[in-house]
């Protein structure tokens, strides 16, 4: 399943790099996020400590490590799909459960914080288009149950 998801051989040339380490605001800040030990562990096929790990979701999807990479791959892939197979399996955060429930109810990740925005004098927000998303939702849900 995850291997489907990764191109291997990339993720072999990633495993001897790590230039883009430095540049990744996790590895910096967050102490034992480290997408190198990640890495190691699919290549050796011993990922599913990883699928548990909450450092799979410490990736803030900045792309600083796609922007630096020579193959245009990035650490950022290899977190993206170890967190895809965790969520399948059941193993996400609560709060990217509850962000996800939202999302599928309004089409808003978060509510806007009127008070703040009225106190910055910022214009009443955009509608959120969850209405269009509802039927883009129902739409994919009944074509994958056609499928079977
Ligand atoms: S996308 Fe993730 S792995 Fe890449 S630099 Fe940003 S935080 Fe680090
Ligand atoms: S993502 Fe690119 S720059 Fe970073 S370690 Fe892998 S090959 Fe090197």
């Amino acid at each position: 399943m995850l291997e489907a998801r990764l191109d291997m051989k990339l993720l072999e040339m990633c495993s001897r790099c790590g230039a883009c380490w430095p540049v990744c605001p996790s590895c910096m800040h967050i102490p034992g996020y480290d997408p190198r030990e990640v890495i190691k562990d699919i290549l050796g096929g011993n990922y599913e400590k990883w699928l548990t790990s909450q450092s799979i979701w410490q990736c803030l999807e900045c792309h600083h490590c796609l922007e630096i990479c020579y193959q245009h791959y990035g650490f950022e892939n290899a977190m993206t799909a170890m967190r895809t197979v965790a969520a399948k399996r059941g193993h996400h955060p609560a709060q990217v459960k509850r962000g996800w429930e939202m999302f599928a109810k309004t089409g808003r990740l978060g509510e806007p914080a009127m008070p703040a925005r009225k106190k910055l004098g910022l214009p009443e927000p955009a509608k959120s288009g969850g209405d269009e998303w509802k039927r883009l939702h129902a739409m994919l849900k009944d074509k994958r149950a056609a499928k079977g």
